[in-house]
């Protein structure tokens, strides 16, 4: 089964970083119509065939506030879902805990750096049909909706980190960008290159 036949959607190529929509507060979803809902399908498409966990509008290059995601918890559950204008909550005082791991964006393809961030989030906003959502992330889910919901303010992690990593990040991704075409993950990736840096 293909990604596309799971969505319905299409897959359209990934905005990446620099892109003016990239860096800009989005417009909030106000019209919970069908053509959001075919953005959603592609969305989601664009996500699977990125293999990516989350993917906000900015990233297929509109400034609309809405992103998806289908990834996993602390526990290893799966949570997918929609959240329109979307904001997050974020744990204070005794209850804040920051977790340092890799991470990466498909905005800036193949290039992951540690970043600290609370380990735990709950992020509201609206489903696809304008209902109130609600959805508490631990582990890599509470960094998917602090990551997707900063991309919605125009926020991309690389302007989290000290000016030292986010050099190392660029020249992370420099190394491989010529292996992501420019309409990927419409086009996909060119594989050769992972066997050339198992030679290496
Ligand atoms: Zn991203």
């Amino acid at each position: 089964m293909t990604t596309e036949q799971k969505t319905g959607g299409q897959i359209l190529p990934i905005t990446r970083w620099g892109a003016p929509v990239m860096h800009a507060r989005t417009r909030p979803v106000t019209d919970f119509d069908e053509s959001l809902s075919a953005l959603v399908d592609d969305m989601f498409a664009t996500m699977y065939a990125a293999e990516g966990v989350g993917l906000a509008a900015t990233q297929v290059g509109l400034d609309l506030a809405v992103f998806v995601f289908d990834c996993p918890d602390d526990d290893h559950v799966r949570h997918r879902g929609v959240v329109c204008n979307p904001v997050v909550e974020l744990p204070e005082g005794k209850e804040r805990h920051l977790e340092t791991i890799d991470e990466g964006c498909l905005s800036l393809p193949g290039a992951y750096i540690e970043l600290a961030r609370p380990d735990h989030a709950v992020c509201r906003g609206q489903d696809v049909e304008g209902r109130p959502v609600e959805v508490t992330g631990t582990g890599l889910l509470a960094r998917c909706l602090q990551h997707e919901t900063d991309h919605l303010n125009g926020t991309v992690f690389g302007d989290r980190l000290s000016g030292r990593a986010r050099k190392k990040l660029y020249a992370l991704h420099e190394d491989l960008s010529d292996t992501y075409p420019e309409d990927w993950p419409v086009s996909p990736r060119d594989q050769r290159y992972d066997d050339e840096d198992e030679e290496d």
